[in-house]
């Protein structure tokens, strides 16, 4: 205790008291000379008024000196701390330990930080603890050594410190709660853009090059997103459009617009919709396509509009055949109505005979029948008609002897010739007479080639039906010696309602040859005619004859 006794004291006095330990610093450190005799008293300034703790310990752990920034921090006063071990400084906990610590440092002392890595604390007088940072340095004093440290309290710096990692742990979190939401959208949009029906969704960048490409179409033609990332988009079209696209995609690069637009290839259609992609600086670095095979939806459109334009026709045609018919069945109904007066008239007369009235009543009767027939007609050629608009016919074949069948129907149409008319029947070729064909639309047809060939050819001519084998089917002719049709007439025949202008005076609808048309097309055969006006028309039909 004794020796201590020239250090034993607080900061206040150091340099008043103390010769030494300043006058044992090495020559290098001493103050310059301008100090003077004043030096102790600049040396215990330092010390008094150093902003960090100061300290000194002897060998045996006792406090020598401790500047007044010591009592501050660890709330003693005066000289309360002088002599005292200096693990009262310390948490209870750490006292044992640190008398251990600190005999191994003056066996080899050292300047040094103390604790490094290790969270070191100091104990107030009250009992309160808190952070510190220790630094170590020794000297020799009258031959004893001491100890001294510097002691900085770093509670601010651990709050500013725990600050930063409660920040940083909260910034990293955010960070990563915003990774997993973009990943889980990045995800959701992928899923979105795979999943895009009947097309893909395509970014370019300026060259053309796909950056990202996913959708449904991929799955179709075995592509995979990661296989075409990179390539060109260009050289995976088709050469006739690629010309097109690379205008239509540079347009739009270029900022001139987005667009909408079509394409097709073969007997594809594409719909497409580009879109350009502006980056922060509102400048244009890749394109967004929306490609979509719009081939179903065009073709459901197409399906829409031709049943449209058969309701349309089929309301045309109905209300021209109401003009027609009220047209077309006066004549017949009003010769019905004069034959059966005139009928009646005879039958009244007091003149009549028996055989007068049967006379001139068989005569009647027989117009009668024949307008009856026509009004018969022109009513089946607008149900047949209708029933073609309406897409309900169809032909079903089957075997049936072409002889038999032309010759029923030539005496079925007897009553409807005109005076001295005949019809010729011809079959040639080689092979037997039989035929494959649907029975009803072929009778069709010929009844009306047959009928207009009696109709526009005069009382007495001959009518010539001749059928030929030929290899694959038979071709079927019906030649008159009639009227004929005019040449600027003949390319609308087969028009509905059409009526050359020579056949203004007959009557008839101008549906018998577009219904006969309508037939043969269903019987995928053909038909033609040559004609000359004055000499007679000739029409002719072919179809197919073959047994499935
Ligand atoms: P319709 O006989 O009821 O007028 P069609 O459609 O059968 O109607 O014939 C259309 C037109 O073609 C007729 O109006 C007539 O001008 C002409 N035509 C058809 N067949 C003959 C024929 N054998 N000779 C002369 N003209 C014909």
């Amino acid at each position: 205790m004794g020796d201590n006794e020239n250090l034993s004291m607080a900061a206040s006095e150091v340099g008043k008291e103390l010769s030494s330990p300043y006058n044992q610093l090495p020559h290098k450190l001493m103050p310059d000379k301008s100090f003077g005799s004043d030096i102790n008293q600049v040396y215990r300034l330092l010390f008094e008024t150093a902003a960090e703790s100061l300290l000194i310990v002897d060998k045996e752990g006792l406090i020598q000196l401790v500047n007044f920034r010591t009592n501050e921090m660890f709330g003693y006063d005066g000289k309360e701390l002088i002599g005292k071990p200096m693990e009262i400084l310390l948490p209870d906990k750490y006292r044992k330990e640190h008398v251990g610590h600190r005999d191994s440092y003056t066996k080899h002392p050292k300047r040094r930080s103390m604790g490094m890595g290790m969270d070191l604390w100091g104990k107030r007088k009250d009992g309160t603890e808190f952070p510190v940072e220790v630094s170590l340095n020794h000297f020799e004093a009258n031959d004893k050594l001491f100890v001294m440290g510097l002691v900085t309290d770093i509670t601010e710096r651990r709050k500013a410190e725990d600050n930063i990692r409660k920040l940083n742990e909260e910034l990293e979190n955010r960070v990563e709660k915003r990774t997993q939401e973009l990943e889980e959208s990045q995800k959701l949009y992928k899923i979105v853009a795979r999943n895009f029906p009947d097309g893909t969704i395509n970014v370019f960048d300026k060259d053309l090059n796909y950056v990202f490409v996913e959708g449904m179409e991929l799955f179709k033609y075995g592509v995979t997103s990661e296989k075409l990332v990179g390539t060109s988009y260009l050289s995976r079209l088709p050469e006739e459009v690629r010309d097109f696209m690379k205008e239509k995609l540079t347009e739009v690069f270029d900022g001139r617009n987005n667009s909408t637009f079509e394409v097709s290839v073969k007997d594809r259609h594409y719909s497409m919709n580009v879109v350009a992609l502006h980056n922060i600086d509102g400048d244009i670095e890749q394109i967004l396509l929306v490609e979509r095979d719009s081939t179903q939806q065009k073709k459901s459109e197409e399906e829409m509009q031709k049943t449209l334009e058969k309701e349309r026709q089929l309301n045309e045609l109905k209300s021209r055949f109401v003009s027609m018919a009220s047209h077309e069945f006066r004549t017949p109904l009003g010769a019905i109505l004069s034959s059966t007066s005139l009928i009646e008239e005879y039958l009244v007369r007091k003149d009549s005979t028996m055989d007068f009235v049967r006379e001139k009543s068989e005569r009647h009767i027989k117009r009668i029948k024949s307008s009856i027939g026509n009004l018969i007609s022109i009513l089946n050629d607008f149900l047949s008609l209708e029933k073609l608009e309406q897409g309900k016919v169809e032909s079903s074949p089957a075997l049936f002897s072409l002889t038999e069948f032309s010759k029923e129907l030539i005496e079925d149409m007897q009553p409807t010739l005109k005076k001295g008319q005949r019809i010729e029947y011809t079959h040639k070729g080689e092979g037997n007479d039989e035929v494959f064909i649907d029975q009803q639309m072929f009778r069709n047809v010929i009844f009306n080639l047959l009928s207009n060939a009696s109709k526009y050819s005069p009382e007495d001519s001959l009518i010539e039906f001749c059928a030929v084998n030929v290899s694959n089917g038979i071709e079927v002719s019906i030649t008159d010696h009639g009227m004929g049709i005019p040449e600027d007439d003949k390319t609308h025949l087969f028009e509905r309602f059409f009526r050359a202008k020579n056949a203004t005076n007959v009557q008839g609808t101008g549906l018998g040859l577009n219904i006969v048309k309508r037939y043969v097309d269903l019987m995928d055969g053909n038909i033609s005619f040559i004609t000359k006006e004055g000499e007679g028309t000739t029409f002719k039909i072919s179809v197919q004859n073959i047994k499935s």
